[in-house]
């Protein structure tokens, strides 16, 4: 391998110059494999290959582990490994081969890579790739049905006219499915029933269901000047047929997606499988509407609430290499691509691609190491890219791919601010009297105001206005949040709930429980109030859980069926709002504070995009920002707009304080039922810390939210420069400790982004 700086595990060691490696080389022929299991173990077991099954690297085997029957995959053998292995006979037979196509070599690298990056064992990660349990059970025969071959005449008689359409329609003799016959002829499925039960229609058996095909130019959109020449380059991109990542920085309406769109089609039209990556909540806004409209199919879709049937077909379509595009969630980059050609990861600043429990990793990171694994291009795209991506986009490594101007003419909102200090709402209210103004004005003018609070719920504390007593999660260090509108209050780190009490619990006494505090029910109480006449909508997670409420919710607000909207960060996500002209931040300041080092960052992020929702489509926007900090750096970013100055102050504070990208850090986080006992594990851990010259090691410290579910928890930070092997010291450190006894639990967070 070519000298460089940097440590095998790191990021940046994607960039240096490697030699390549063939993946699949030639193993020699051997009865005796190793398999690794989807469980929290790092090695790999051996097996013997009985006579009769074959199976290769990555084939899909059962076999017996413990008592049970387990799946497995069959990984690739270290090739001096064999000397020390266990005599064949002593070793357990393979039980079965599943008629599955094996796991792709490099999708095994990618999880090996993984688990040493993040110090999990490799057994979680291959259990990240199996995250579909329906695509290692037998597909589930699909019937159809077709007219039978000699008409009973009695069928004649009973001919109703919708039967007489079904049998007219079925009369080409062409296999339907039973939906598809009765929505063709406009019937219902039990006249489908009806017919079989007669004997005119028989059930066949057909084959699985076929992904629909996009087509790379099914409806090419007309670019302008700069969004042909974007496209241009991210198409070259994908011929290059080798790894690089562009980071696609542009304003919000400047069309990112119709562009990226191009190198879809570009890559489509090469026969090879694209990857869209999403925030979740992005999935839900028409996303793959406007997928279908461009492409003319539907692309396949992994997320949180795709059903477990369609994951397994998914899966399996990812593997034979049928589903050509797949958008999805992060975890949809470790489906079993077949020849994955591109990765796109779009709001890639986004915090919720970072996952935090189990094997903790951040998904725009490791699709840069998926792209690179694979020699494939990357995408990057966002108005407002991580400060990390920045950073390589100025540094040369990333390619940096602009466009400034939105795609409607419109300028990007005027942004004034309002000094909570001088021009504030009357006690016990939120809007400020210049922002009731600017609502009034929108609401005459019929256009649609977006009134933003991060918070859900009515009041983020409750207390006794007789006692004082304050009402706090028994499990969790954390106050419970009144939800005036289910009336109960509850808690936001571990769901745990009760009604809201009539009396205080503490001194009995009846109606003296006070709110303290807004979220967004307590602003549409205001905004109802003020404005009785107007249509209000809230939008929050907690009051739409399901994605297909809150799909209906945001085609509302689009068709203009509301007049004012209140919002938490979820309206926040790459939704199209055409009639919304104002936007109106309740509390610029709720992100600021607390020990987050990418607390600036995100605040800059979140109200930047806010903003940025209003007047995207004919009528210009303009937004109002309620904050006590009017001189704070990020207030004043989102009101010139003067984001290079922003990021110039923030990339210096980041190099002065060797915080990520000029450092790396890690969390060991322990956590345990008892607080001495936590405690007295924390210290022990960090006495353990081997020595090295540049590398901190800070705490143990007591967690922010110092309990949660019930268990206390304490930090150890980590901070060392860029150029050191942090995987590498952290095993060394974490091989001398003693065994972990009781509940007592020690989480390893490469790249923490949860400081709590
Ligand atoms: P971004 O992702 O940068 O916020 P979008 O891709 O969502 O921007 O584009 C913003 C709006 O402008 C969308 O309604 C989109 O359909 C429209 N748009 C952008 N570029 C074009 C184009 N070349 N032709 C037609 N409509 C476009
Ligand atoms: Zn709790």
């Amino acid at each position: 391998m070519a000298h460089n700086d940097s440590p095998p595990d790191s990021l940046d060691s994607l960039f240096a110059p490697q030699g390549t490696g063939a993946l699949d080389a030639a193993l020699p022929r051997r009865r005796c494999i190793p398999v690794l299991l989807p469980v929290a173990l790092d090695a790999t077991y051996d097996y013997v290959l009985p006579d009769g099954i074959e199976a290769e690297p990555g084939a899909f085997v059962t076999v017996p582990f413990g008592r049970q029957e387990r799946l497995g995959v069959v990984w690739d053998a270290v090739p001096d490994d064999e000397a020390d292995s266990i005599p064949e006979r002593k070793l357990k037979a393979v039980t079965s081969r599943l008629d599955l196509p094996p796991l792709p070599a490099l999708s095994r690298k990618f999880v090996d890579w993984i688990a040493r990056y993040t110090l999990s064992p490799r057994g979680m990660v291959l259990r990240l790739m199996m995250g579909a349990a329906s695509a290692f059970e037998p597909e589930p025969p699909r019937f159809g049905v077709r007219l039978v071959d000699a008409l009973p005449a009695s069928a004649a008689n009973r001919l109703t006219p919708g039967r007489r359409r079904v049998i007219e329609l079925a009369g080409d003799g062409l296999v339907r499915s039973r939906p598809a016959l009765a929505q063709e002829a406009g019937v219902s499925s039990a006249v489908i029933d009806g017919l079989i039960k007669l004997g005119t229609l028989v059930e066949v058996e057909i084959g699985p269901r076929r992904m629909p095909q996009p087509v790379a130019d099914y409806a090419v959109p007309e670019l302008n000047d700069s969004q042909a020449e974007t496209a241009h380059v991210m198409r070259a991109a994908v011929d290059a047929r080798n790894f690089s990542v562009s980071l696609l920085d542009g304003i919000t309406g400047s069309g990112k997606t119709e562009v990226y769109f191009e190198a879809v089609a570009r890559c489509i039209a090469a026969g090879r499988q694209v990857l869209v990556m999403l925030p979740e909540i992005a999935l839900t806004s028409g996303f793959a509407d406007r997928f279908k409209a461009r492409f003319g199919a539907p692309a396949a879709e992994w997320h949180s609430t795709v059903g477990q049937a369609e994951r397994g077909r998914v899966w399996r379509a990812a593997a034979t290499g049928e589903a050509r595009v797949v958008i999805g969630a992060r975890s949809a980059l470790f489906l079993p691509y077949q020849d994955l050609g591109l990765i796109i990861v779009d709001e890639e600043h986004d915090g919720s691609f970072k996952q935090e429990d189990r094997v903790t990793y951040q998904g725009r990171d490791m699709a840069v190491v998926r792209g690179s694994l694979g020699n494939i291009p990357v995408i990057l795209a966002s108005a407002t890219p991580s400060i990390e991506s920045h950073v390589n986009a100025r540094n040369g490594r990333y390619r940096h791919l602009r466009l400034l101007s939105r795609f409607s003419g419109n300028a990007l909102p005027d942004v004034t601010p309002i000094d909570l200090r001088v021009d504030a709402p009357e006690p016990g209210k939120w809007l400020s009297p210049t922002l009731v103004r600017e609502v009034v004005a929108n609401l005459a003018n019929g256009e649609q105001s977006l009134l933003f609070l991060n918070r859900r719920g009515y009041a983020p504390l409750t207390l006794c206005r007789a006692c004082g007593h304050r009402f706090q999660c028994p499990q969790c260090t954390a106050w419970l949040v009144e939800h005036r509108f289910r009336g109960r209050l509850n808690c936001h780190h571990c769901g745990f709930t009760l009604p809201v009490p009539d009396k205080c619990p503490s001194c009995q006494a009846a109606g003296t429980l006070v709110a303290c505090g807004p979220g967004v029910e307590r602003v549409a109480e205001e905004v109802k109030q003020r404005f009785p006449q107007a249509r209000t909508l809230i939008l929050s997670s907690d009051l739409t859980p399901s994605m297909k409420d809150l799909r209906e919710i945001l085609a509302m607000i689009t068709r203009g069926e509301a007049d004012i909207v209140i919002g938490t960060q979820i309206v926040a996500k790459g939704h199209n709002f055409p009639g919304l002209t104002m936007v109106g931040i309740i509390d610029g300041d709720l992100g600021l504070g607390g020990a987050d080092p990418r607390a600036a960052e995100r605040s800059f992020q979140l109200l930047h995009q806010v903003t940025g929702r209003a007047g995207r489509a004919e009528k210009p926007g303009r937004g109002y920002l309620q904050t006590h900090l009017p001189e704070h750096p990020v207030m004043q970013a989102i009101v010139s707009g003067d984001r290079e100055a922003f990021l110039d102050r923030e990339i210096g504070m980041r190099q002065a304080a060797m915080l990520p990208p000029y450092g790396r850090l890690a969390a060991l986080i322990i956590s345990g039922s008892k607080k001495p006992v936590v405690e007295e594990f924390a210290r022990l851990v960090a006495r353990h810390a081997p020595e090295a010259r540049r590398v901190e090691v800070l705490g143990p410290a007591e967690a922010p939210i110092a309990v949660v579910r019930g268990r206390y928890r304490t930090r150890i930070l980590l901070k060392a420069p860029k150029e050191f092997d942090l995987q590498t010291y952290l095993r060394a450190w974490l091989g001398g400790l003693p065994k972990i006894q009781g509940d007592l639990r020690l989480q390893i967070d490469i790249d923490p982004y949860n400081f709590l």
